[in-house]
């Protein structure tokens, strides 16, 4: 019976609702990467209905698959809820009876209620009656089932619109945020730890395209880290999170940097050639901000002194989106993610390369110019440019640079 009407998933979001005049570029950026990333999915098409999105699949396509693409679509920053069912005529006794296709296809369920929206005056009941009615055919039909206006189990969703009605019993929150490519571009320090996917993903929830940038320890180390953050962008380009990731050899400037420094600043220096190189890569890329997974306190760089001295590399804002969190809020969030069990594995990065016994946690700005003055980090940054290696991931929003 269910296989007469077509199914669909709804996407509703919520802070795009909140546009004013620029509220279609928002809609549309969201519909493109929704088509992008379901392109294995045999779709007919997505189209914006009364602010909604609404996914039409293709005639027979069964109800796993498109429970699939509601897992998929739910992780897509600006989606903040995915429904899924189907859609039929405006004819009263047809939306009965779909509801109860869709209200079967729910495993376990006691309580339930309808909730009808009418998005056009047009037809004749309004939502007071559309529920009571739709609720009474319920009600024949699972007379083992009760409704319950607070907090039922299953909430059956009517919508009716211009043409048509969307009836759906499934309905799980999304991720919300705006969608990739509505906020410009940053460029995201990627260790292969916990903190900087987690930071470049909040980045890539307010909609910003992410790039990348990752700093190896080879060849004074192995490549390790950079198979672990290879790992991470495929996770995080599922939901269309990341665009690139630019991999620097960067083991022989720390040992450059740890034999003509004082011990105590090896650390904030490397930071701060970490940010001339990210300043650098975010003029080639059109990027407007830089992004680090430190959080206040955390470890020796990330006291307020070290912070400011790193600032002080770069003219472009450092933004921290992790600042003010505790490592378990972070880590609640890399296993929601599903980067937390690769950043948990071991593997020889640069953080672990040259590190001193003591290191300075309340830098100087002065002692660093003076160290710094010895570096001839123009001709290194000139260097490790022409040296970056590239790997692209999928994310529909982006662009690449022209040469
Ligand atoms: P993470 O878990 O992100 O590695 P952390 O707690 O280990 O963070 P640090 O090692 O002090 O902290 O790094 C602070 C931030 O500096 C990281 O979140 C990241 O943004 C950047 N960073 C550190 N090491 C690297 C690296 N090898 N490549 C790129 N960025 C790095
Ligand atoms: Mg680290």
């Amino acid at each position: 019976m269910s296989d007469a009407y077509q199914r669909i998933c709804l996407l509703h979001y919520h802070e795009i609702g909140l546009k004013g005049h620029n509220r279609a570029s928002f809609e549309l950026r969201l519909l493109h990467n929704a088509e992008a990333l379901l392109k294995d999915f045999p779709l007919v098409a997505i189209h914006r209905v009364s602010g909604r999105l609404v996914c039409f699949f293709k005639e027979k396509t069964d109800r796993d698959t498109v429970l699939r693409a509601a897992e998929l679509l739910k992780i897509i920053p600006g989606v903040a809820r995915v429904s899924s069912g189907f859609k039929c005529p405006r004819i009263l006794d047809v939306m009965g009876n779909v509801a109860c296709c869709a209200l079967e296809e729910v495993p376990h369920f006691e309580t339930f209620k309808v909730q009808a929206r009418r998005n056009h005056t047009d037809f004749p009941t309004n939502s007071m009656e559309l529920n009571q009615r739709i609720g009474s055919v319920l009600c024949e039909h699972f007379p083992d089932k009760r409704v319950l206006m607070k907090s039922p189990d299953v909430v059956v969703g009517i919508e009716v619109v211009q043409n048509a009605v969307y009836v759906y019993a499934h309905s799980e929150r999304g991720i919300g945020g705006l969608p990739v490519g509505s906020s410009g571009r940053v460029v995201c320090l990627l260790s292969s730890g916990i903190d900087s996917p987690v930071a470049l993903w909040r980045m890539a929830r307010r909609g910003a395209i992410c790039i990348g940038l990752h700093f190896s320890g080879r060849p004074q180390t192995s490549d390790s880290s950079e198979y672990l953050v290879d790992d991470i962008a495929h996770v995080l380009e599922r939901s269309g999170c990341i665009a690139r990731v630019y991999v620097v050899p960067f083991g022989n400037y720390q040992k450059e940097i740890a034999l003509s420094v004082p011990p105590a600043y090896r650390v904030i220096m490397y930071r701060r050639l970490m940010m001339k190189v990210a300043q650098r890569v975010a003029l080639r890329e059109g990027a407007g901000a830089l992004v680090t997974g430190e959080s206040l306190g955390q470890v020796a760089s990330q006291t307020l002194e070290n912070l400011q001295c790193t600032n002080d590399a770069t003219t472009l804002p450092v933004f921290r989106p992790l600042i003010g969190c505790d490592k378990q809020e972070i880590i609640a969030d890399a296993e929601k993610l599903t980067t937390f069990e690769i950043s948990s594995q071991d593997a020889s990065d640069c953080c672990t390369l040259f590190m001193p016994r003591n290191p300075e946690t309340h830098g100087s700005l002065d002692q660093v110019h003076e160290s710094e003055a010895v570096l001839p980090l123009e001709r290194w940054i000139d260097e490790i440019m022409s040296a970056l290696e590239v790997h692209d991931y999928n994310c529909p929003a982006y662009k690449k640079p022209k040469k």
